[in-house]
């Protein structure tokens, strides 16, 4: 039941296709290797970026090391370089408390190898398989039900 639950609310209340699961390890590599997202995209230059840092608290940590065929690319200046940990913990914006999320994945990007947390599918493919079989059945029907030609 609870699994039932959490399923229900992670799809179709939060729109979410994947569970984190695992814990952090403490390597600090997602704070030096970021890419950051707005309206049109993953940031390509600093005069978009100067933009960004008015937004939020977050962007003001960020410090441009670099530039790939995705865009930017930061590091965080609260990152200890000795102890790869953060230096504002306690205190850390929501966006490195909820990392890492799915919206990776539609920036390019993915998570670094040695990372203790994984994005699990939902649904499994068999799960995905069978919604998409009803879904078709439910369109024949329709389109018999009109008279319309089933494509
Ligand atoms: S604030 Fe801390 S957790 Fe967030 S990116 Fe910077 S070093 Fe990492
Ligand atoms: S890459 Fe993963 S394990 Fe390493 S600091 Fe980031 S969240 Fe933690």
């Amino acid at each position: 039941m609870f699994t039932k639950l959490k399923k229900f609310y992670y799809t179709k209340i939060l729109g979410r296709k994947y569970y984190r699961v695992g814990n952090c390890k403490g390597c600090g590599r997602c704070c030096r290797q970021i890419y950051v997202k707005h309206a049109k995209g993953v940031i390509q230059n600093e005069e978009d970026f100067e933009k960004l840092k008015h937004q939020h608290r977050f962007y003001t940590y960020l410090k441009v090391m670099g530039k790939d065929e995705i865009g930017l690319i930061f590091e965080c200046q609260n990152l200890d370089s000795e102890t790869h940990l953060c230096k504002i913990h306690k205190t850390r914006p929501g966006i490195c408390r909820r990392y890492p999320q799915e919206e990776i994945f539609t920036m390019g990007g993915v998570l670094s190898q040695d990372c203790g947390y994984s994005l699990v599918p939902i649904e499994t493919f068999e799960e995905v398989f069978a919604k998409v079989e009803k879904n078709s059945k439910k369109k024949t029907i329709w389109d018999k039900l009109f008279n319309r030609e089933s494509k």
